[in-house]
């Protein structure tokens, strides 16, 4: 996806390029590539090295693989609160266990050359924190859906790795894959027509308490976890581009005991442009894994729309739509980023879209709040 920086950011973007280049080069890696590029030799070590932060579920079943078939970057260190984990992650990976640091030993990443890359891939609620800690290590920052659990701390997060000179993405990693990069197509030329419907929801049945089920960590319940899936779809059905309204009902919850303090579903609505309208649903409770989009001349149809590499099915008014797939949308997301480092080009999934979706999440959550008022979302 293509997100258009403001003038001012570009300008920025021109006047700190220098200074971040030198800042990565001072770390080793870049510094031998661009100056090795510069004079025309092979690159000898041409990997940025990534250190993934919260050794649980997502790093352990996509991150850590997906970081055996990545081109531009490898696992050279870990950050965990189990030494036992991260001794046992060091064996299975190959790096030293020197390169086994605590949650709290953040900042000492800046003494170390081996790691460019921050991968903070812990309960929602903790984001916020690593992901300054390791800006102010002076490391880039890959930073886990949904980005944080409010606005406020999104812009502390964009803040902080701007005065470090850092990049900073969000682990959105259908934005690469093949499928959705064909519907921000036709979203873009519009050769159905724009999308005018949309429609959809992600869900699963939580059967275990776990972290995602408290406010306290999680900053929410399914619309934080899983239907930011849906809002990033219907961003990008609606050519990349932020709702002007929503609104939004909770449904009654069926376990109240299980979901105290967070919603168990939801249901919303997004106005774009245009006249161009979403309807939207999210629930611990239930299963549900689709995305609707429709316009005059042709629909889209995801079912399963979340799920990773080779799961997904989506058919069109043609038939299904079997677009070649590569073997892990991580390894594409994560190669994306260190594509942005090398060349210093603006992420594609920078933290302002993170923000951006966070907005929408503050307005869906306030308009449910307020009986479903239709909720402006400023620009
Ligand atoms: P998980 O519960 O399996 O792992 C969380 C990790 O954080 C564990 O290693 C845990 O020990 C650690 N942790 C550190 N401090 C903690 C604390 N105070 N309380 C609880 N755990 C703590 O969760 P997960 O499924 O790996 O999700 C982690 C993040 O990744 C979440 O933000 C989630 O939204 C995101 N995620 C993204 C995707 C995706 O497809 N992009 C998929 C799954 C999860």
């Amino acid at each position: 996806m293509k997100v258009v920086p403001s003038q001012a950011s570009i300008d920025d973007d021109r006047r700190t390029g220098r200074r971040r280049f030198l800042q990565t080069a001072a770390t080793g890696a870049a510094f031998q590539i661009l100056s090795r590029r510069a004079i025309g030799q092979p690159w000898p070590r041409p990997k940025l090295g990534v250190a993934l932060c919260g050794l649980g579920n997502y790093a352990h079943h996509e991150l850590g693989p997906a970081l055996n078939l990545t081109r531009n970057c490898e696992l050279r260190g870990v950050i965990t609160g189990s030494p036992e984990k991260g001794a046992r992650w060091a064996e299975v990976y190959g790096f030293p266990k020197a390169n086994v640091w605590d949650y709290g030993a953040l900042g000492q990443l800046a003494g170390t050359s081996e790691i460019d890359i921050v991968y903070v891939v812990t309960p929602n609620a903790l984001h916020a924190q690593h992901v300054i800690a390791a800006a102010a290590a002076r490391k880039h920052v890959i930073c886990e859906k949904p980005m944080a659990i409010s606005v406020a701390e999104c812009d502390a997060m964009i803040a902080a790795c701007r005065a470090s000179n850092v990049l900073l993405s969000i682990g959105y990693r259908l934005q690469f894959e093949p499928h959705y990069q064909e519907l921000k197509r036709h979203a873009r030329e519009k050769d159905w027509g724009a999308f005018l419907r949309m429609s959809g929801g992600n869900s699963f049945v939580m059967t275990e308490l776990q972290w995602r089920a408290e406010r306290s960590l999680a900053g929410g319940g399914p619309l934080m976890d899983l239907g930011i899936y849906a809002i990033q779809a219907a961003c990008m059905a609606a050519g990349d581009a932020r709702p002007l309204a929503v609104s939004a009902k909770e449904r009654p919850k069926q376990r109240p005991e299980f979901f105290l303090d967070v919603e168990e579903a939801i249901d919303w609505s997004m106005e774009f442009a245009d006249g161009a309208r979403g309807e939207f649903s999210t629930t611990y409770n239930d299963k549900l894994n689709r995305f609707h989009a429709e316009a005059a001349g042709g629909w889209m149809e995801f079912d399963p729309a979340y799920l990773p590499a080779g799961e997904l099915k989506v058919v069109t008014q043609y038939g299904p739509l079997n677009l070649v797939v590569p073997p892990s949308q991580q390894a594409v997301q994560m190669d994306d980023f260190a594509r942005c480092i090398r060349d210093d080009a603006p992420s594609p999934v920078a933290g302002e879209m993170g923000r951006r979706d966070m907005v929408i999440i503050e307005a869906i959550y306030a308009s449910a709040a307020q009986g479903g008022r239709r909720i402006e979302i400023a620009v």
